[in-house]
């Protein structure tokens, strides 16, 4: 058992178990103390001065570097800013700019529904005849052909846990001649990634999952650096321009990564986000994924074992899961409220998935075994049947 001795990193409420880190990772210790320095004595005694003497301006590409680090991407790569629906618009507006001749995004039904829509929003406003195609995840190596310009996936599905071969399909997508983009929502801070070994193009991803910047912090973008010099960013923002405070009237894309910066940055939540990527120093991601692959055994060994009602539909094999663990049960929103209320927090993903994700930064085996002794005790005695667990609220 290889549990990570770094829950003291995390302020946890007493008698919670935390299983949705996949979602909104919890606050690191000196998050709260890192946002009041930057309001009381930057915002509130700095003022403006503050972009220059606390070094706000510098935020964004420091923050961008350190994730960059996470997920195999050399310095001046990743841009921070904005929400993942942004870069994600940005990527492939990128990407379709690089195939002026083919007209299909290729895509998987196991996408988050976000970035089908900006994907077909892209298409509308670009309104030059290109096409959302949807297969399968298993068929995505199966639908390339020379009409496809980009392959847009999610490497891990957010219902399932179900993992994308990134280096298999990256290779395969440009032996067809497309141009690819990985949304790496479930992977940053979650499995190892390395964009510089699997060559893809473009990736994003945001940073209030498995990086627990906190709720609405911004996401990243990253450009292939061979790619950067000839990128003509969809949304020319002055903060992506090459001299903003030069205020030239024509829009000139700055080097690096930061043309695919838009406005100006939310330095609240970046300084937030910084202090959260504290958390990462030293710890490597190979005994990360191991340890998320030891707690996920045993969690699905446990569930499997006290809870015949629940069916797996994560991947039994764990090279082909990310790091969450998902359970399809008929009455899973209810279940799920009920677990709440025991101090485990999982969540619901219409229509029947119950959701736990699995976070080694800090959980431990003891978490694991009493969330399972748990959702044995709210399945086998049908505590779920209360109907204070039928109410739906707005967010599941
Ligand atoms: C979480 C998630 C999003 C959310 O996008 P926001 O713009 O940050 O709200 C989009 N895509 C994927 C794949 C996600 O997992």
């Amino acid at each position: 058992m290889t549990d990570l001795p770094l829950k003291p990193l995390f302020d946890l409420p007493e008698g919670v178990i935390y299983l949705d880190g996949n979602s909104l990772g919890p606050l690191p210790r000196g998050a709260a103390e890192r946002a009041a320095e930057v309001i009381g004595a930057q915002w509130g005694q700095e003022l403006i001065r503050a972009w220059n003497s606390a070094g706000w301006i510098s935020l964004p590409r420091q923050v961008g570097d350190r994730i960059g680090g996470l997920i195999g991407a050399p310095e001046g790569s990743v841009a921070t800013g904005d929400t993942l629906s942004i870069k994600v618009y940005q990527a492939l507006a990128a990407a379709l700019a690089l195939r002026p001749d083919r007209r299909v995004v290729l895509s998987d039904r196991g996408n988050f529904p976000a970035d089908l829509y900006m994907a077909q929003g892209l298409i509308d406003t670009l309104g030059k005849g290109h096409e959302l195609r949807l297969v399968d995840p298993d068929q995505v190596q199966d639908a390339l052909g020379p009409d496809v310009a980009a392959v847009l996936l999610t490497q891990v599905d957010f219902r399932s846990g179900r993992m994308h071969d990134m280096a298999a399909i990256t290779a395969a997508a440009h032996r067809a001649g497309a141009v690819m983009i990985w949304d790496l929502a479930h992977s940053a801070g979650a499995v190892p990634v390395d964009l510089t070994a699997c060559q893809a193009e473009f990736a994003v991803g945001c940073s209030y999952k498995f990086l627990n910047g906190g709720p609405g912090a911004p996401a990243f973008i990253y450009a292939r650096p061979d790619l950067i010099a000839d990128l003509r960013p969809a949304l020319a923002g002055w903060m992506g321009h090459d001299a903003p405070f030069a205020m030239e009237l024509a829009y000139r894309p700055a080097q690096g990564a930061e043309r695919l910066r838009v406005g100006t940055p939310p330095i609240l939540q970046l300084a937030v986000l910084d202090r959260a990527l504290d958390v990462w120093q030293g710890v490597s991601m190979a005994d990360l994924r191991a340890a998320s692959i030891a707690l996920s055994e045993r969690f699905i060994a446990a569930v499997e074992a006290q809870c015949p009602a629940l069916r797996l539909v994560s991947p039994r094999d764990p090279a082909q899961r990310g790091s969450q663990v998902s359970f399809a049960f008929p009455q899973g929103y209810a279940a799920i409220q009920a677990l709440i209320d025991r101090g485990v927090i999982g969540d619901f993903r219409a229509p029947d998935i119950m959701r736990f994700g699995i976070t080694p930064l800090y959980l431990d085996a003891a978490d694991i075994d009493r969330a399972a002794a748990l959702i044995a005790e709210v399945i086998g005695s049908e505590i779920w049947r209360d109907p204070k667990y039928q109410v739906r609220s707005r967010v599941t």
